[in-house]
């Protein structure tokens, strides 16, 4: 068990990679806080009828206050915090830059990138004082390479890689880590709007921009969640202990620096 004792806070814990890894956590010995803008429990359910540790909370990370506030029942029924994995983050839109509105740069921006922000400032306000910590950032493999009609989800993604590196050498002091996943293709909910708005764009079926999508990595495959899970347990544990400010690729391939 590599995460015996901790306590850990996923955000956008609900479905697709952040499910996954909050049940890995879980699995691992954590005592997981699944932080989502919209859950029915169903996991925290699922994991506590397993005689696993979980407890939903209610946080829109596009609100300070709310993301204040969520933190805040994290540390009043948990008492402490060891791991943060800023997951968070919505797709859309699919659009050229010159059919991007401001509204939908704006929108993609506030969650992904500003929700990581005001997410990662919350968890040092706990973890500074205890002098340790691990915070993981989930990017995208977007955030190392351009992607025609994707300018605001990719401005987020580099700007979470940027976000994560600065931070490391802010906190490294405070003995808190922080690094980050770049995700290739892993099959969600998420994924299936995203190639779905691309098929449309592009005159193709879904089935035949899917292919494509797989592809792109040598393995011509997706990613499989669990295997993101698993990169998620080592970043957030010891096991990682001489890795900060990192920016690992978990995408079969597809990109390779
Ligand atoms: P998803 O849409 O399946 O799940 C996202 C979760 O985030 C949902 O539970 C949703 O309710 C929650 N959420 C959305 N807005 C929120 C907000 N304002 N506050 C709190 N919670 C919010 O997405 P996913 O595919 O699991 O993606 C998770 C992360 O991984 C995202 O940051 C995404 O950019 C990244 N990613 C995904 C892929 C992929 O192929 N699926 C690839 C690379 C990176």
């Amino acid at each position: 068990m590599k995460l015996m004792g901790k306590v850990a806070c996923v955000t956008g814990g609900a479905q697709g990679i952040g499910a996954a890894i909050a049940t890995r956590f879980a699995e691992e010995g954590a005592y997981v806080a699944i932080a989502d803008i919209n859950s029915d429990g169903e996991l925290e359910r699922g994991l506590v009828a397993r005689g696993l540790k979980a407890t939903t909370v209610k946080m829109d990370v596009a609100s300070e206050a709310s993301v204040n506030s969520a933190f805040g029942v994290i540390q009043e029924k948990l008492g402490k915090l060891d791991i943060l994995v800023n997951n968070a983050g919505i797709g859309t839109p699919v659009a050229s830059i010159l059919d991007t509105s401001p509204e939908d740069w704006e929108r993609t921006l506030r969650i992904n990138l500003t929700g990581t922000l005001m997410c990662t400032r919350a968890a040092l306000r706990l973890m500074i004082p205890c002098k340790s910590g691990s915070i993981l950032n989930i990017s995208s493999n977007v955030g190392k390479r351009g992607v025609p009609l994707r300018s605001a989800y990719v401005a987020s993604k580099w700007g979470m890689n940027g976000l994560t590196q600065t931070a490391a050498l802010e906190v490294a002091q405070h003995g808190i880590r922080v690094n980050a996943l770049l995700p290739g293709n892993v099959d969600t909910p998420h994924l299936t709007e995203v190639v779905q708005m691309h098929a449309d764009a592009d005159g193709k079926t879904f089935d035949e921009f899917s292919t494509m999508l797989k592809s792109l990595s040598p393995m011509n495959r997706y990613v499989e969640l669990e295997e993101i899970g698993k990169v998620a347990v080592f970043l957030a544990s010891d096991d990682s202990s001489a890795m900060t400010g990192q920016l690992i690729n978990v995408s079969a391939g597809w990109i390779m620096y």
